[in-house]
């Protein structure tokens, strides 16, 4: 069985005082040990301040994003190592709005996916197609291109311990939920993928859906069979409707 998770994407989000604020609030609620994985993916000025009033609990911290690079004359850029050292547990790659808005391609995802490994992280792996591309029926053929960059490029073995994120571009931010079948389908679609590789280990890979998911829409979601949790952006910036969204995967609040 794949093991759940709900992770919250704080995106270009957060102060010292509201970060604070926020953690200290979820802490009341998700205790040290529980079945479903909780993490929040902050900007990374803020691991340091994360681990510090993370360490312990039950919440994991991690980052957005990772350079492909480890290290050198990459200005700007933050390594896997560096993550990694803060304590992080996590790190996105190759959200939609890495790809889109940063230009970051297959080819650059698959190597942050590398780069988080080794560090010994483990890489959110985010997939998703956009609009346009659903509705000229290419969904599969897209969620086939990023995953087979991926594996051709580090071998289906590198995605065990690793998670994948099902976004559907059209889905994040807008407040447009894919529906349950839509995300369901997609997740089966990627898992077949994998297994046609690895039938054992896509049997036990975490695969998160991500896109609008609020505390109101999260359990019909993951009842799915093949949805694992949820990869949260807006509503993990809101206390309650994190740990809602949490307790949907099946997590027992304090
Ligand atoms: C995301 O940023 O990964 C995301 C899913 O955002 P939202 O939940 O706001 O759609």
């Amino acid at each position: 069985m794949p093991a759940k998770a709900v992770v919250g994407n704080w995106k270009l989000n957060g102060s010292l005082a509201a970060n604070e604020a926020l953690l200290k609030a979820l802490l009341k609620e998700i205790p040290p040990q529980h079945p479903v994985a909780c993490a929040v993916c902050v900007p990374s000025p803020y691991l340091a301040q994360a681990g510090g009033l993370l360490k312990g609990s039950g919440i994991a911290w991690g980052a957005q994003d990772v350079s492909r690079f480890e290290k050198g004359a990459y200005t700007g850029e933050v390594s896997a190592a560096m993550v990694a050292e803060l304590g992080a547990r996590y790190s996105i790659v190759g959200h939609s709005e890495r790809r889109t808005v940063f230009g970051d391609t297959d080819a650059m995802v698959v190597e942050k996916y590398a780069a988080a490994r080794k560090a010994r992280l483990t890489p959110i792996f985010c997939v998703g197609e956009t609009l346009e591309e659903r509705e000229g029926n290419r969904t599969q053929a897209v969620l086939a291109r990023q995953v087979d960059a991926l594996l051709a490029k580090c071998g289906v073995s590198e995605l065990d311990g690793g998670i994948v994120a099902y976004e559907p571009v059209w889905a994040i931010g807008t407040g447009r939920t894919a529906t349950a079948a839509q995300a369901q389908e997609a997740h089966a679609f990627i898992r077949g993928r994998i297994a046609a590789q690895g039938k054992d280990l896509a049997g036990r890979l975490t695969i998160l859906y991500g896109g609008s998911v609020k505390g109101s829409n999260a359990a019909e979601l993951f009842a799915m069979p093949d949805v694992d949790g949820g990869l949260i952006g807006g509503a993990s910036l809101v206390a309650e409707e994190f740990v809602a969204i949490w307790r949907a995967a099946g997590a027992r609040s304090r």
